[in-house]
Order: C-alpha cells, then sequence, then structure tokens
C-alpha cells in the first residue's frame, strides 16, 4: 500500500515527502483509514512503528475542512521531548495547511504558549500538568475541541497524569473523537479506554520488531566489572551513537562524567536537568556532536533518535516491556541495531523471561578483556 492509497488531503501529500515516508507503516495503514471515518480508536503498537504520523495525518486531514483560528484538536502527552516530537511532526506534515499547533509543557515560561493561544491555534499538543495550570487560568478554550488525541496512555498511567487528564478532559466537549495510543494495555488503560472511547476500533501491530533487527547480546557480569566493561566495549569501531540506561538518574550523570573523562563525547539524561540542560543533551546527542548519551528510563521515555548503533543496558531493565522498549530504540525502520545487556547473578531470572518473550537466547559473551 502507499500514502496516495489512503485519500488523504492533496495537500498533505508533501509533508509526507518532505517527512521522506514512502510506504505507510503497519500501524498507519490501519489507523488512517478508520481515523478518516471520525471513528474512535484505539492504536496499540510499540515504539517506533509511526504512531505519531498514524494521528497527525488523519488529525490534519479532518482539520482542513474546519474553521481556523479555535482549538480544534488536542494531543496529550506524557513527556516535554515527545510534546515537542510531535508538534514538530505536525509542523513538517502539515507545512502546506496552514494550520497552527502549539506544545505546551511545564519547565519553561508561559509566556510563547500564552501568545500562541492568542494568536489562534488550530491544535494544542501537551503535557497534562501544564495544560490543566491554563486551563485553571482560563488561558486556553477546550470548548471547541472536535479532535482528543491521548499518546502513549500507558506511560501516562505510570507517571501518575490519569486524574490530571480525568480533570482536563471535563474541559472538552463529549460529542467528538478520540484516539488513544498505548504500547501497553494495563487494566487502568483499559478502564480509562471504556470511559472515553465510544464504540472505538481497534488497531493493533503485533510485537515482533526487536527480533527481526536486533542483535541482543549478553554480558554476564557483576556490578564492580561493569565500568571497565563499558570502557572495553566502548572501544568498537562499529559504535556510533549508543543510548546507555541505569537504574539511577546519580548512575546516568556519574557515569557520562566517567566516560567523558576516558576521552569519549558523553553526555546524559536525566530528571534532574533543567529544560534548557535536557534541550541541549538531546540535540548534541540527536546531532552526533555526543556519541553517548546515558540516561533512565523515565527521561528517555518516548524519545525518538532514529540513528542509534547500540543500546546498551548497564542496569538491568525492571521488567520485560522495559527491555524491549529500551531496545526498540536501536534497529528502527530498515537499520541494524545491537543491544548490549551488562547482568549479573541476580538478573538471571529477568534474562529468562526477556529470552522467553525475543522467542530466542540472548548471544552470550565473555566479559573478561
Ligand atoms: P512511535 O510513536 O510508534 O514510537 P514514531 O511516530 O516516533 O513512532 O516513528 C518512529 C520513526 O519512524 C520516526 O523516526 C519516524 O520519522 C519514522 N516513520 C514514521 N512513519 C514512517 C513511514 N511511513 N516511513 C518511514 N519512516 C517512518
Ligand atoms: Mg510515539
Amino acid at each position: 500500500m502507499n500514502f496516495e492509497e489512503l485519500n488523504l488531503h492533496p495537500t498533505l501529500q508533501a509533508g509526507i515527502t518532505a517527512c521522506g515516508y514512502q510506504t505507510p507503516t503497519p500501524i498507519q495503514e490501519q489507523a488512517i483509514p478508520t481515523a478518516l471515518l471520525g471513528r474512535d480508536l484505539m492504536g496499540l503498537a510499540q515504539t517506533g512503528t509511526g504512531k505519531t504520523a498514524a494521528f497527525v495525518l488523519p488529525l490534519l486531514h479532518q482539520l482542513l475542512a474546519l474553521p481556523r483560528g479555535k482549538v480544534q484538536a488536542l494531543v496529550v502527552a506524557p513527556t516535554r521531548e515527545l510534546a515537542e516530537q510531535i508538534h514538530i511532526e505536525i509542523g513538517k506534515l502539515g507545512k502546506n495547511t496552514g494550520l497552527r499547533s502549539v506544545s505546551v509543557y511545564g519547565g519553561v515560561s508561559k509566556q510563547g504558549q500564552l501568545k500562541a493561544f492568542r494568536a489562534g491555534v488550530e491544535i494544542v499538543v501537551a503535557c497534562p500538568g501544564r495544560l490543566l495550570d491554563h486551563l485553571g487560568e482560563r488561558a486556553v478554550n477546550l470548548s471547541q475541541v472536535k479532535h482528543l488525541v491521548l499518546d502513549e496512555a500507558d506511560h501516562m498511567f505510570d507517571m501518575g497524569f490519569l486524574p490530571t487528564i480525568r480533570k482536563i478532559l471535563q474541559h472538552l466537549p463529549k460529542q467528538r473523537q478520540t484516539l488513544l495510543f498505548s504500547a501497553t494495555m494495563p487494566a487502568e488503560i483499559r478502564r480509562l479506554a471504556g470511559e472515553i472511547l465510544t464504540d472505538p476500533a481497534t488497531v493493533q501491530v503485533a510485537r515482533q520488531a526487536p527480533t527481526a533487527t536486533v542483535a541482543h547480546v549478553l554480558y554476564q557480569v557483576e556490578q564492580p566489572g561493569k565500568a571497565a566493561l563499558l570502557r572495553d566495549l566502548m572501544q568498537q569501531a562499529e559504535i556510533s551513537s549508543a543510548l546507555i540506561f541505569t537504574r539511577t538518574k546519580h548512575k546516568a550523570r556519574s557515569l557520562a562524567t566517567q566516560l567523558s573523562k576516558a576521552g569519549h563525547s558523553a553526555t546524559s539524561l536525566q530528571g534532574n536537568l533543567s529544560q534548557s540542560q535536557r534541550t541541549r543533551a538531546m540535540s548534541g546527542f540527536k546531532e552526533g556532536r555526543f556519541k553517548i548519551m546515558v540516561a533512565t528510563d523515565i527521561a528517555a521515555r518516548g524519545i525518538d533518535i532514529s540513528a542509534i548503533s547500540h543500546v546498551i543496558n548497564y542496569d538491568m531493565p525492571d521488567s520485560v516491556e522495559a527491555y524491549i522498549h529500551r531496545t526498540g530504540r536501536t534497529g528502527r525502520a530498515a537499520s541494524s541495531g545491537t543491544a548490549f545487556t551488562l547482568a549479573g547473578r541476580e538478573d538471571g531470572p529477568m534474562i529468562s523471561r526477556i529470552e522467553k518473550s525475543l522467542g530466542q537466547p540472548m548471544l552470550r559473551k565473555p566479559s573478561a578483556g
């Protein structure tokens, strides 16, 4: 299938081409026709499957037929980076539509956001907390919203946002289209979906991308040996960019410092950074000024960096889901990637569960250099 067959408004084709998209991904192929019918939708697919365009394209298509100058669509996302990415994708895909969007999140001044509201945007892409602030101050009017998207609903639940989201929903008309996207379907999200979706269509993409394009390599090493092993691993020439995961913010920062001292260009992304520090770390890594980024799961959530050659689990993830999510950052689309996992004896049970989910054993390599 190609994008033309989706019968999107012709003005969107320029944006699709500008993004370099040639064929819709499976979730796009399934979600776009359904969403274009105006139906509510639940989209289940893991990270990296192209969910953003799966909702942005039908959103833009439908907004082209609506009056300008009022907020007609609201997208809610769990993190600032994700809100920013969605806003950027709207800008690219909608470049010839004249539709305007604003990203709204905390940690930055409200001024720019207020200015955009006053200028009259059609799309608001927001993190829950700051949006509820604006609503409390009557700075934004959501009473004309026709389309609502909740992206990464499972992460919003993990981060404790569901009560805030329920409050936000009180400011929206009941009569609207709602699209809900999630990588997993815990009971709380199922319940939320039952409350806010009307006769939804479900589109689901099987979870299989990681095994297909990612090599999963296991190093058995206890905690004290990890730093030396990592330094050895980082000598490998084929590592063009590595995202390293640690359990704590503190470890993320200290490991990045250690790696910098060892002569690598490394940065860290963790919850203690200011917004401008986060932006600098992210763009530095994306643009290749840093080869290594050390991050915690929370800090790295939803971030789309497509050219990561290696994901390194310096500390074990605490669930199979988290492993799949972390390693889904490499081997995206056509390129292949490698995931290194540094695991000690006590990590044995988690390794077994991950291998079961992968449907194959990890490649075991000796850790002594
Ligand atoms: P998700 O939200 O499911 O994690 P994204 O929407 O962030 O996925 O997309 C993941 C990556 O795939 C992005 O780099 C995006 O630009 C790219 N992508 C999305 N749709 C397509 C497509 N149809 N063809 C090629 N690349 C695509
Ligand atoms: Mg996404």
